[in-house]
């Protein structure tokens, strides 16, 4: 499409939906020819997942299915008996699903709740470095497909797990970044296990930390819509954040979604953020990538609209 052209097309569609002129500078920055079709599908993966678009978020629904219980790192944040803290509210523990019975809860849920877009796998652990994610994902391609699917993860596997998440047609992830300085990540991560192999300090940080941005890179080159999760930690990451948010805005991630600290396991006596900390970080890190600010930290099992879970009904 001509460029002027491609420009009225974009502006049309940022007139309904602000976030065109994101689509179109990532465009430009990979400097393909404009594709309508992948535009149209782009914006689709934003404008109804309640995540990606807090408009969204009062009339679409989502649906975390718990399938993935292990995880490869291990967050001094996070007690492994709960939900992953990335993603979810500690202290409510899910009952692990199979792939198979998740495809009931599916079918129940979308035929009880219609306004249900989204399939997403994040946790209770590490949806990458369970092989049930694959086959849940599997199983939701054959029987969904219209359905969007949408991913959480620490990135660790990322870049050997991006294409199979393409093919299975994971159009939105979300990557856990907290640092990108290996000296910062070394405070947050007790160890990273990178295929059996237990790495501590700053070794783990760094080989955590390259795989993030390296599966950021990939996943764009597949055309995700990518959303980064940066735990604000005080006196550990917070002065750091902003690099992070300049980091993976090269990469041409869509948004940041900044979680405070629940102070628990090795960061317990750690104060956590208040909600204008919160707010004021969020201001400053908007400056350079645009911010989620309606994020529910929802259950790993988690079913309906932001903040209006149905779980219990289905
Ligand atoms: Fe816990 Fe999630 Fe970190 Fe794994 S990635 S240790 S489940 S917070
Ligand atoms: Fe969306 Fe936040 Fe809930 Fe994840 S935890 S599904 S980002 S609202």
């Amino acid at each position: 499409m001509e460029k002027d052209k491609r420009n009225t097309f974009l502006y049309c569609f940022s007139f309904f939906y602000p976030q065109g002129d994101v689509m179109e500078e990532r465009s430009k920055k990979k400097k393909i020819p404009f594709d309508r079709d992948l535009f149209a599908s782009q914006m689709r993966r934003i404008k109804e997942h309640p995540c990606f678009s807090e408009r969204a978020c009062h009339l679409f629904g989502r649906m975390h299915l718990a399938v993935a219980p292990k995880c490869n790192i291990q967050c001094n944040y996070c007690i492994r008996d709960f939900d992953c803290v990335n993603e979810s509210r500690p202290g409510v523990c899910s009952r692990v699903l199979k792939p198979e019975e998740a495809v009931f809860y599916v079918r129940k849920a979308i035929k009880d709740f219609p306004y249900i877009k989204v399939i997403a796998i994040a946790g209770p652990g590490e949806p990458l470095y369970n092989e049930e994610t694959f086959e849940t994902l599997e199983l939701m391609k054959e029987n969904f497909p219209h359905q969007m699917k949408c991913l959480s993860t620490n990135g660790l596997l990322l870049p050997e797990k991006a294409r199979e998440l393409n093919d299975l047609n994971v159009g939105n992830l979300t990557v856990t970044v907290n640092s990108v300085d290996p000296k910062i990540g070394a405070k947050i991560y007790s160890f990273v296990n990178y295929h059996g192999k237990i790495l501590k300090g700053e070794e783990g940080a760094k080989v955590l930390m390259e795989k993030q941005l390296e599966g950021i890179k990939k996943a764009m080159e597949y055309d995700m819509i990518v959303k980064v999760n940066t735990v604000y930690i005080p006196g550990i990451n917070d002065k750091h954040i902003i690099e992070v948010a300049k980091r993976v805005k090269e990469l041409g991630v869509y948004m940041q979604n900044l979680i405070p600290l629940i102070p628990q396991y090795k960061f317990e006596d750690i104060e956590p953020p208040t909600p204008e900390d919160v707010e004021k970080k969020q201001e400053e890190l908007g400056e350079v990538l645009k911010q989620m600010t309606h994020c529910r930290r929802c259950r790993a099992d988690a079913i309906g609209r932001l903040g209006h879970d149905v779980q219990d009904q289905i």
